[in-house]
């Protein structure tokens, strides 16, 4: 998906061939093997990947995904994607993914931190402050970030926070990190809404996935008067047509670590929550959702992509033939969580931290830019959002490489 949306962007910014490939290969690839003590006293080896795609704006930034179907090529789009995303937000960096084949509700505390330390441990030569810098991402939390600083800093023999971001305060995070992702994703629909000429007070929305993108979305969407009308999980789907009371759906999930069973709520499938009508959708969960089969189907008037690649290419012809879709993409929908992530590895490098309202402003005024220029390009060019969002991020990246030239 990553390359074929690669591909066809390149086409039409008329990219020399010579150097589509420099811009489209991973600088780096790892595959490291984890062999890690279970409770049980056995052995078991586990597979682990780090891909940097770019090292051409700085050092590289990205998530680190726990889920049983990791693989290379999975952390390679995703590597890719964050690239552009980085790009296009004006951050100072390139994109990086990694991840570890696991099942992290199926290892214990004592399990899930050897594997993350292990892991630091194995990447230690290929990461730091100004090299690669690690953050959340599906299946990990502010917990793993803590035990990956705490395995740097005990090798370097200080304490260095800003190897990663999305740790807890504490411990040098910053303020407003855990609800970035979310609460950018609830701006940019109020900014769509503005667009199309939804009223918020009037709309529904619904969400899929409800961890850390999912919940805080729904949260901030339901601030700006928006009715949560149904979401999901990896168990299953609840849907209230009267909408659902989320800041006790919140505390709920808290306690049972899924939506299901809440109270006052029908059960649905992820699928048919999909297809429920509503003004928003916001996939929030996994890659690869809304496909050729489905698309057609969808019935919202804003697609807000909180998670990463939830589209594929074939829906995106679909929904280029639906005009009446606004689709907000990825690297520009759920982009909040590398902002303040930058602005996390900004403060520990001067030791010197912001309130949240500055972290939210700042991160309002990027999302705002980056907004406007890839609604201005979509409109002076007649092309998709999504298209518009790849071009600014591409084709800032390829006017990178060629200021800096080809050494030797
Ligand atoms: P998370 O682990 O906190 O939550 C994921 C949620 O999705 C959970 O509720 C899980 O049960 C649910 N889920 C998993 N598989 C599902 C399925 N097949 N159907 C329905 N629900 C399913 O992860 P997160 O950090 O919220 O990340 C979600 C997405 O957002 C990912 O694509 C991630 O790459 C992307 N993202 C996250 C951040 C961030 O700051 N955390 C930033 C940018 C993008």
């Amino acid at each position: 998906m990553a390359c074929q949306q690669f591909d066809s962007v390149a086409d039409q910014l008329q990219i020399p061939v010579a150097d589509r490939d420099r811009l489209k290969f991973p600088k780096r690839s790892m595959t490291v093997a984890l062999p890690i003590r279970r409770d049980d006293g056995t052995t078991e080896v586990f597979s682990a990947y780090r891909v940097q795609h770019h090292l051409t704006l700085g050092p590289t930034k990205g998530g680190l995904r726990y889920h049983p179907d990791v693989e290379l090529g999975e952390v390679a789009a995703l590597a890719m994607w964050m690239s552009w995303k980085c790009a296009l937000t004006g951050l100072p960096y390139g994109g990086a993914k990694g991840g570890i084949a696991c099942d992290p509700r199926k290892l214990s505390a004592g399990e899930l931190e050897r594997i993350t330390r292990r892991y630091t441990q194995e990447m230690i030569p290929f990461i730091g402050p100004q090299v690669d810098i690690m953050a959340p991402d599906l299946g990990t939390n502010e917990q793993v970030m803590a035990w990956m600083m705490d395995t740097y800093s005990v090798h370097m023999g200080y304490s260095v926070p800003s190897i990663v971001t999305g740790k807890p305060v504490l411990l040098g995070g910053s303020l407003g990190r855990r609800e970035a992702t979310g609460r950018g994703v609830a701006y940019l629909v109020n900014r769509a809404a503005d667009t199309v000429g939804l009223d918020c007070g009037k709309a529904t929305a619904v969400v899929q996935g409800f961890g850390n993108v999912g919940s805080v979305a729904a949260l901030s969407l339901a601030k700006y008067g928006v009715k949560i009308i149904a979401v999901s999980d990896a168990f299953g789907g609840i849907y209230n047509a009267a909408g659902l009371e989320v800041w006790q759906l919140d505390r709920y999930v808290a306690e049972h670590k899924t939506v299901v069973g809440f109270p006052e709520a029908e059960p649905i499938s992820n699928a048919q929550l999909l297809e429920t009508p509503c003004d928003i959708l916001v996939p929030a969960a996994m890659e690869r959702q809304i496909t050729g089969e489905n698309a057609a189907r969808i019935q919202c008037r804003i697609l807000a992509e909180g998670a990463n690649g939830p589209t594929t290419p074939e829906a995106d012809a679909i929904l280029q033939a639906r005009p009446e879709v606004f689709v907000i993409p990825d690297i520009l929908c759920n982009a909040g969580g590398v902002v303040v992530s930058y602005f996390e590895w900004v403060q520990d490098l001067q030791s010197f931290f912001w309130n949240e309202s500055e972290i939210s402003d700042k991160l309002f005024r990027i999302l705002e830019g980056a907004f406007m220029q890839t609604l201005n390009l979509s409109r002076k060019r007649g092309i998709p959002m999504r298209q518009a969002a790849l071009s600014l991020g591409i084709s800032r990246v390829h006017e990178a490489k060629k200021a800096r030239g080809l050494f030797p």
